[in-house]
């Protein structure tokens, strides 16, 4: 019992100086990563059910980084956030977000929403919105374009500033969603006094959602709800034609997934509508 005693204490030791060892180097790399930009962005299309167009395009970000390989937004995304780097990341991203709306227009597609994942600890910065202006205006891109998706918890702490900010965002010409919409664990009661356009419902309620009837119970509700407070419903995870079509007699407005599309890199993305486009 002893020696197991010392072997499972020396695991630990070991797991625990690995951690710290990885992490020096996450926190090394992604610091070389942003100056070098080695962040790229892929693109996912969202689609309208009632006319079957494409009504814009989720952003999401990419590292793949020599040392670590490909890394996943959600495990440096939140490394990101408790290291602070996720204010250069975000800044570095909307930058990217603003040359390939360029890119879009001049590739005939001046018409796309363009959504970024906005972190709520960004969000919350007294100079927010400051920050993202300079940027567009650095690049000649226009608010309307552009759907800002914060998540419920970014935006939970309703207190006057973030109300602030969110109509400030909106008159600006914003749009707003609420990302992963059922996940957080406030009251709804920000749904009320909030300027928000769109609901995001998360993948999570989409998952198996043609097996269960109290899943599908929770999405009707929750785009009956949406709609009654005038706000549009984005269902992502979409991977079937049975989900697509039980979404749609539900009266969802938008989907998104790999149903109709994986992300993909912009130039993949342009070739996808434009023969999106001719069917
Ligand atoms: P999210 O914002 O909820 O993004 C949706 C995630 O679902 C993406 O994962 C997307 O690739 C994936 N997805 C799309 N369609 C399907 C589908 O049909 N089935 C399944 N199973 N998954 C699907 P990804 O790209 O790995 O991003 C993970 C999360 O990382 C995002 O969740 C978001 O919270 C965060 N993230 C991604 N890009 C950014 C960014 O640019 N900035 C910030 N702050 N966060 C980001
Ligand atoms: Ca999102
Ligand atoms: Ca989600
Ligand atoms: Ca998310």
């Amino acid at each position: 019992a002893k020696q197991k005693g010392a072997n499972h204490f020396s695991f630990y030791f070991d797991e625990l100086n690995m951690n710290k060892a990885k992490l020096l180097i996450l926190d090394n790399e992604m610091r070389k990563g942003i100056d070098n930009k080695q962040f790229t962005l892929m693109y996912q299309p969202k689609v309208c059910l009632t006319t079957n167009q494409v009504m814009g395009l989720e952003a999401l970000i990419r590292w793949e980084n020599e040392k670590l390989g490909y890394v996943s937004p959600n495990e440096f995304i939140p490394y990101a956030e408790e290291s602070g780097l996720i204010i250069p990341l975000s800044e570095l991203i909307i930058d990217l977000v603003c040359n390939d709306i360029s890119y879009l227009h001049q590739s005939g597609f001046p018409n796309l929403q363009i959504s970024i994942n906005i972190s709520g600890l960004h969000f919350q910065q007294y100079n927010f919105l400051q920050s993202i202006q300079t940027i567009l205006e650095r690049n000649n891109i226009s608010a309307k374009n552009l759907e800002l998706e914060v998540t419920e918890r970014t935006i939970m702490n309703n207190d006057a500033d973030t109300i602030r900010k969110l109509v400030r965002l909106k008159q600006l010409g914003f749009k707003i969603a609420i990302d992963d919409f059922g996940t957080g664990y406030s009251s709804l009661s920000y749904l009320v006094r909030f300027p928000i356009d769109f609901l995001k419902i998360d993948k999570s309620f989409i998952q198996h959602i043609t097996a269960f009837a109290d899943k599908q119970a929770v999405v009707d509700a929750i785009i009956q709800m949406a709609h009654r407070l005038n706000l549009q419903v984005v269902a992502e995870g979409v991977e079937s034609i049975q989900q697509c079509n039980l979404l749609k007699n539900m009266g969802c407005d938008y989907i998104q997934g790999y149903y109709f599309c994986k992300p993909k890199r912009i130039d993949d993305i342009i070739d996808f509508l434009k023969i999106w486009e001719i069917e």
